[in-house]
């Protein structure tokens, strides 16, 4: 089975959250499964200079889009058993940022319709082309409108997973014939069309064969009023098509044992060196702890997605318990100074690190003892796994993939592999911080119990490849 990933973003090249680690791990297990695998990305002037000089130019073309018509230069670089093909264009992709430019639009236009046409270029025709959120999500629409009746083309099956559904890729009306070139009879018939603008998502939702995303429950959210973001009645007039496989991460590079970035490797019968990170970390963030003092993680984007209205309720609260906070990320203006703000109010409490870095997150995740990710919602959800991988236990809100990843404790059974809670609440949260922070001080053996199932469950892609697989397989036949 041929098949063509299509990401705006692949670790280890480029990275700005869960699709890139995806990106960079799902073609692996694809290729390791038996699968012919190439995955498709822009090529950013922020890709390091060390990868690109890894990488060899195959040809170069030009693509129509709309009225422009654009160099496009393809380059290849091999590994683990997957071409990674970049596509080149320095107007469109030598920018400060992957995303959140004044013309994303256009940029993914271009993007989506070269990826078709490279096809033939590089003479790699896939039963199956997987695209991959709102920067790909023109890849079906134009296979459909452009492509499918080509012979060459003839056949080829789309599928479409939704990362998260919160950036479907909504333009004025404007944009579509004069960027896009997609005729405005698509805007007034509905098909590009959402609540009055483009709808980019939506319009890949009605045209793929078949549509993924990333969690079970999510998968059923998404088909509500609450976590559909408008589009949870399209997503229900397609549920014949969607179906949910929960992520797996890069077991490799994120793996105690090996992991370059920590200060001491461990595995589960050398737990106690996860102390040894623990210590360095704090010094490092310039706190102080003792065995009993709760340090609690966080890693990540710094949005509300996260639970941080939850978190702003209660910092305080938090934070006046015998606890020590080291938060890494960035986001929203109001959520990196509440952070801030708490560094000058608990100076001695709670390190913040307004930035981007493996290095630190990695560190974090060894270091600490309790990882939160209290998500408004959470479509899968890497960071959780990760935290369980380094034995650093979860504390999550029940929604989406952290629903489906992390099992809460239970105190009559022992079982478990981290804590939960199920309202949008910041007490219910507080409460559960509180237990988790008692378990730890009071019941060493069940929270290292835990720590030892956390670190030995199977996170890697293996299933949820095969899953994958199943579902290419099923499309090619029956769709
Ligand atoms: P999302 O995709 O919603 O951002 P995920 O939990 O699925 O969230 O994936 C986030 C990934 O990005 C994880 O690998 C996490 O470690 C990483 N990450 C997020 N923020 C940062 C940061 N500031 N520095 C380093 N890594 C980060």
């Amino acid at each position: 089975m041929k098949v063509l990933y299509v990401s705006s973003e692949c670790a280890p090249f480029i990275k700005t959250g869960g699709l890139g680690d995806v990106a960079g791990s799902l073609p692996k297990a694809l290729a390791a499964k038996g699968a012919e695998v190439a995955v498709v990305c822009p090529l950013y002037s922020k890709i390091s200079h060390d990868w690109r000089s890894k990488m060899t130019f195959v040809k170069s073309m030009y693509v129509q889009l709309a009225w422009r018509n654009q160099y496009c230069g393809i380059f290849v670089y091999e590994a683990d058993g997957v071409k990674y093909y970049f596509l080149d264009n320095e107007y469109y992709f030598a920018r400060n940022q992957v995303y959140g430019e004044y013309d994303d639009a256009e940029r993914f236009a271009f993007f989506s319709r070269a990826v078709l046409e490279m096809l033939p270029a590089i003479n790699f025709r896939p039963d199956v082309i997987n695209c991959n959120d709102w920067q790909s999500a023109l890849v079906p629409v134009y296979y459909n409108l452009n492509y499918n009746y080509r012979p060459w083309y003839e056949g080829i099956k789309t599928v479409f997973t939704i990362h998260n559904i919160q950036f479907q890729g909504q333009y004025g009306r404007e944009i579509l014939s004069y960027v896009l070139g997609i005729d405005d009879y698509h805007f007034d018939n509905g098909f590009m069309q959402q609540d009055g603008d483009v709808n980019l998502m939506k319009a890949a939702i009605v045209c793929a064969d078949r549509v993924t995303t990333v969690s079970s429950t999510y998968a059923g959210e998404i088909q509500t009023p609450f976590y559909g973001f408008h589009l949870d009645a399209v997503l229900r007039w397609n549920q014949g098509k969607v179906c949910g496989i929960v992520n797996g991460i890069d077991t490799d590079s994120f793996n105690p044992e090996t992991d370059p970035h920590l200060f001491k490797n461990y595995t589960v019968d050398t737990l106690e060196d996860k102390k040894v990170n623990r210590r360095q970390l704090l010094e490092m963030c310039g706190l102080q702890a003792d065995d009993d003092t709760v340090v609690i993680g966080m890693v990540g984007r710094l949005t509300s997605q996260k639970g941080l209205d939850l978190v702003q309720c209660v910092l305080s609260d938090i934070l006046e318990q015998d606890v020590r906070m080291i938060v890494l990320g960035t986001g929203d203006y109001e959520y990196e100074q509440m952070f801030i703000n708490a560094k000058w109010q608990y100076p001695d409490k709670i390190s913040t690190n307004i930035m981007f870095s493996a290095d630190l997150a990695n560190k974090i995740y060894a270091g600490c003892d309790l990882f939160l990710m209290p998500s408004l919602f959470e479509p899968c959800g890497l960071a959780q796994m990760i935290a369980m991988r380094y034995g650093t236990l979860p504390l999550v809100r029940e929604t989406g993939g952290l629903k489906d990843t992390v099992k809460p404790y239970n105190q009559y059974t022992g079982e478990g592999t981290g804590f939960s809670f199920t309202n949008y609440n910041a007490h219910e949260m507080l409460g559960v911080i509180g237990k988790a922070c008692y378990l730890f001080r009071h019941n060493k053996e069940a929270w290292k119990a835990m720590q030892v199932k956390g670190m030995t469950s199977d996170f890697s892609w293996d299933h949820s490849a095969q899953d994958y697989m199943n579902v290419y397989e099923d499309t090619i036949k029956n769709w």
